[in-house]
C-alpha cells in the first residue's frame, strides 16, 4: 500500500519579519489600530494602504474578518432587509451566511463544469428574482469570464460584489481580482493566500461605500484617521446614520500581514508551479477530468478540483476514506452530509427553498477538492496521484461498462 505522509493542512511558519515586527507592536502595548502617537501611522493604516496599493483601488478597509467584510460590503453596496441576493450555489458556507446577516435572501446560481457561475442561469434568476445586486463568489479560485459578466450586469442595473477569498493575487485579462464589482472582500484567514489567522478586507473605489463601511467597522468618530480616505464631505450624514458594527482590524494581525503581502505575488507563482505539477501528475488517471482553464484566467492555484463523472455516489466515500488511510486528504463536494469546512448548499437549511439546482448537483456530485499547502513539493504529486490510482484500480474503475 502506498502512503503520503505530509499534512494537507500545514501552513508555512510566519516570516521572522513579520515576527519581529508583532513584536515590535506588542511591545508598544499599542495595538488598536486608533491608539496611536501623534503623526504615527499604525500597522492597520498601513495595511489599508499597501492592499490598496497592491490592487490599484483608491480605498482599503482591513477588517476582522473575511465574512464580516462581505456583510459589510453587502450593506454598504444596498442590500435591505429582504432583498434578492444572487450568488453562486457551489460556494462556501460564509457567502450565504453574509447575506443572510445582511437581511438578504440568497437566490442560488447554477455551477459550470468549469466551477464558474453559470452565465445563462444567472440572466434567468436575475429576471426570475428581480435581485438588483450579484455576490460573486470566485469560489476555489475559478474566474469567470468577468468582462462578459460585468457586461451582463451591467446592462441589468445588477450590483456585484465580488468575494475574493480565493483570489487575492489572481487576474482576468490582466485585470486584478476584486477590481471589477463596485466593492470586493478577501480573507486572510489562516486557509487562505496570506494568514493572520482571522482577518479581511474590503476595497472599492466609491466614495459612499467607503464612508459607510468605515463607519460600520467601528470607528466611532475617528474616521477621518483613516489613511485611505474618501473627501470628508462623504460622511456628513453617514457618520451618524451609519451604525457601529465592530470589526475592526488590529496592529498585531496587521503587522504579520504586511510583510506576507510584500511577497504575495512570489508565493502565488510558487502555488502555480505546484498546482501544475499536481495537474500533469492527475491528468494522467483514467476517466479524470480536470476544469479548462481560459487564457485570460491568471488564477492562484492552492487548491485543485478534479471530477470522476463516471464513478457512482457509493465509490465516492469508498475512495475519500482510502486515499485518506493512505495519507491523501481529499473532499467530495457531492457529498450529501456536510462535513469539515465544506458543506453544499442545500445543507444550509435556513435557505428559503433553494430550488432544483440540477447541473450542480451534476457537477458537485463528480467533484473532489485537495488543498495543495505552501509545504509540499512538486515531486509530492507523483506519489499523491498514485495513491489514487491505487485505489481507484481496487475499485475496478473504470467500472468495464456495457
Ligand atoms: C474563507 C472564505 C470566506 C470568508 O472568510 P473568513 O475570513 O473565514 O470569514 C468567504 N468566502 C469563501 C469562498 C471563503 O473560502
Amino acid at each position: 500500500m502506498k502512503r503520503f505522509t505530509k499534512p494537507f493542512t500545514q501552513q508555512l511558519p510566519i516570516p521572522e519579519s513579520a515576527i519581529s515586527s508583532a513584536v515590535e507592536v506588542m511591545q508598544t502595548g499599542r495595538l488598536h489600530r486608533y491608539n496611536t502617537l501623534d503623526g504615527e501611522r499604525s500597522e492597520a493604516d498601513l495595511l489599508d494602504m499597501q492592499f490598496a496599493q497592491y490592487l490599484d483601488m483608491k480605498y482599503c478597509l482591513s477588517c476582522a474578518s473575511g465574512g464580516y467584510a462581505l456583510y459589510v460590503a453587502l450593506l454598504c453596496a444596498g442590500v435591505k432587509s429582504g432583498d434578492a441576493v444572487l450568488c453562486n450555489a457551489f460556494t462556501l458556507a460564509p457567502v450565504p451566511g453574509a447575506i443572510n446577516n445582511a437581511g438578504g435572501k440568497p437566490v442560488l446560481v447554477e455551477t459550470t463544469d468549469d466551477l464558474t457561475i453559470d452565465m445563462a442561469d444567472l440572466a434567468d434568476k436575475a429576471a426570475i428574482s428581480g435581485a438588483r445586486f450579484l455576490l460573486l463568489s470566485h469560489m476555489r479560485g475559478h474566474l469567470v469570464d468577468m468582462d462578459a459578466l460585468m457586461a451582463l450586469c451591467d446592462e441589468k442595473g445588477i450590483v456585484v460584489i465580488e468575494d475574493c477569498a480565493h483570489t487575492m493575487g489572481a487576474s482576468w485579462n490582466g485585470k486584478k481580482s476584486g477590481t471589477f464589482g463596485l466593492v470586493s472582500c478577501f480573507s486572510t484567514q489562516t486557509y487562505k493566500h496570506i494568514n493572520s489567522g482571522e482577518g479581511g478586507f474590503l476595497v472599492t473605489n466609491d466614495d459612499e461605500v467607503m464612508a459607510k463601511a468605515i463607519i460600520y467597522s467601528g470607528s466611532y468618530m475617528l474616521f477621518d484617521r483613516h489613511p485611505t480616505l474618501p473627501p470628508i464631505e462623504t460622511f456628513k450624514t453617514i457618520a451618524t446614520a451609519t451604525p457601529n458594527y465592530s470589526g475592526r482590524m488590529d496592529n498585531l494581525r496587521a503587522a504579520i500581514l504586511r510583510p506576507q503581502l510584500s511577497s504575495l505575488d512570489k508565493q502565488c507563482e510558487r502555488w502555480n508551479a505546484l498546482y501544475g505539477a499536481f495537474e500533469s501528475a492527475l491528468a494522467v488517471l483514467p476517466g479524470i477530468r480536470l476544469p479548462v482553464r481560459p487564457e485570460a484566467e491568471h488564477f492562484v492555484g492552492s487548491s485543485i478540483q478534479f471530477a470522476f463523472p463516471q464513478l457512482t455516489n457509493a465509490d465516492f466515500p469508498t475512495l475519500i476514506q482510502e486515499c485518506e488511510k493512505r495519507g491523501v486528504t481529499m473532499k467530495w463536494l457531492g457529498d450529501t452530509s456536510p462535513s469539515g469546512y465544506s458543506s453544499k448548499y442545500d445543507h444550509w437549511a435556513y435557505l428559503d427553498s433553494p430550488g432544483q439546482l440540477s447541473q450542480t448537483e451534476r457537477v458537485l456530485g463528480a467533484l473532489l477538492d485537495m488543498r495543495i499547502p505552501l509545504t509540499f513539493e512538486e515531486s509530492d504529486s507523483t506519489l499523491i496521484a498514485a495513491v489514487i490510482s491505487e485505489v481507484l484500480e481496487e475499485l475496478g474503475y473504470p467500472h468495464k461498462s456495457a
